[in-house]
């Protein structure tokens, strides 16, 4: 009966492209329990090391003392408790938008808002290496899909100019998931405001470490931020915010489009109340402890320090997403083998996740990392390139 599927995962066994589950035995932190033994990761999107901060714990507790653990229903249907509602006007406020919408995950709401604001009749324009949920929303939809090179506002630009659909909407990842570098923000709105498109804006790991206070991408580095009607913002709550789930953030027309028609909101159970209520310390947290990204951006600069000697090249980067270039897949899993054999966690990230010989490790830094954590890194790559 299943003799297919025996035949395809013996083929991805061959070609090394089987991919197995470990076992974390701890809570996520930089340094993790696994199968037993103890390593030094550099794995998590855990930015700002609030995934088991004690106040969130605490938090939690509270909120399944209030609310108690299952929302029951969905959000239509009598699951939207107080602590979701509370927490969506908290996080509109944060992000300077007239509305939030809370969604399950990122995937749930890359997938609700791009279906519901384009169809059959609608063009949308997505660069190339954007996060595969935003893909897989944009097949979804039936929408014409055109995928432009990364970063490349010129193509993008003489796609905006030819296309006449009903609806126009251009996707992309603010910060890249597997390159770390940041989307041309200012440029990409000004774009949709010539050719009246809208913007879908993928800050899953922009929000809390970039922009001032944590506030994210469109919060830029020289104080100013950037508004427009055309942006639809989307952040996830499970990277730097340390919990799970993500919103949309826009116009109220847009939320109240996606409260009547998105699929992915309306057809699933609301989250448990308990973690929006630990959300609300969180975002308290990413707001008042600017000390979080400082130690994660002297992170950043002792891994470039450290590695500047070395015939490794790192991807350029400003954000804790340093990838480190091996080229072929082998050596990328060589490296993170190696790595791995010293008690060091780092993923290889090989095609189709990344173009054809730009195979990496994929190093993520958190605020949790303390100095002595990236010089043991950086040695150990030194030794390994030797
Ligand atoms: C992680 C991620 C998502 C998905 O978010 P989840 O809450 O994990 O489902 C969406 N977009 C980007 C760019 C991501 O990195």
């Amino acid at each position: 009966m299943y003799s297919e599927l025996t035949e395809q995962l013996r083929v991805r066994d061959q070609q090394g492209l089987r991919r197995y589950r470990q076992v974390v035995e701890s809570p996520q932190a930089s340094h993790i329990t696994m199968d037993g033994r103890d390593y030094l990761a550099f794995s998590s999107n855990d930015y700002l090391g609030l995934a088991n901060h004690p106040d969130l714990i605490q938090a939690a507790c509270e909120g399944a003392q209030q609310y108690g653990v299952g929302a029951g229903a969905s959000h239509l249907i009598h699951g939207h408790s107080a602590a979701h509602h509370n927490l969506e006007d908290a996080l509109a406020q944060f992000t300077g938008f007239p509305g939030a919408l809370l969604f399950s995950t990122g995937y749930m709401a890359n997938i609700g808002v791009v279906t519901a604001l384009a169809g059959r009749e609608d063009v949308i324009f997505a660069d190339k290496l954007n996060h595969a949920s935003l893909n897989d929303a944009a097949l979804l939809s039936r929408a014409k899909f055109i995928r432009y090179p990364h970063l490349d506002l010129a193509a993008l630009e003489q796609h905006l100019a030819g296309a006449a659909a009903r609806r126009k909407l251009v996707i992309t990842d603010a910060v890249f998931s597997m390159e770390g570098d940041i989307a041309p923000i200012r440029q990409l709105v000004a774009l949709c405001e010539k050719y009246h498109a809208l913007l879908l804006l993928d800050d899953a790991h922009g929000f809390g470490v970039l922009g001032q206070q944590g506030r994210g991408s469109l919060f830029l580095p020289d104080g100013n931020t950037v508004h427009s009607p055309h942006i639809v913002y989307m952040a996830t709550l499970g990277k730097a915010a340390g919990v799970f789930g993500a919103f949309v953030a826009a116009q109220m027309e847009v939320i109240e489009t996606l409260i009547q028609t998105a699929r992915s909101y309306i057809y699933t159970t609301a989250t448990p109340p308990l973690l929006s209520h630990a959300l609300l310390t969180s975002l308290k947290r990413i707001e008042q402890d600017e000390w979080r990204r400082e130690a994660l951006m002297r992170n950043i600069q002792q891994l470039q320090q450290g590695l500047q000697s070395s015939p490794w090249k790192l991807l350029p980067s400003g954000t804790p997403i340093q990838p480190l270039l091996a080229g072929q897949s082998d050596e990328a899993v060589r490296i993170s083998q190696a790595l791995r054999e010293r008690g060091i966690l780092v993923p290889a990230i090989r095609p189709p996740t990344v173009p054809q010989g730009t195979a990496r490790l994929r190093i993520s830094l958190s605020a949790a990392h303390q100095p002595q954590d990236i010089m043991r890194l950086t040695q150990a790559l030194h030794e390994l390139a030797l």
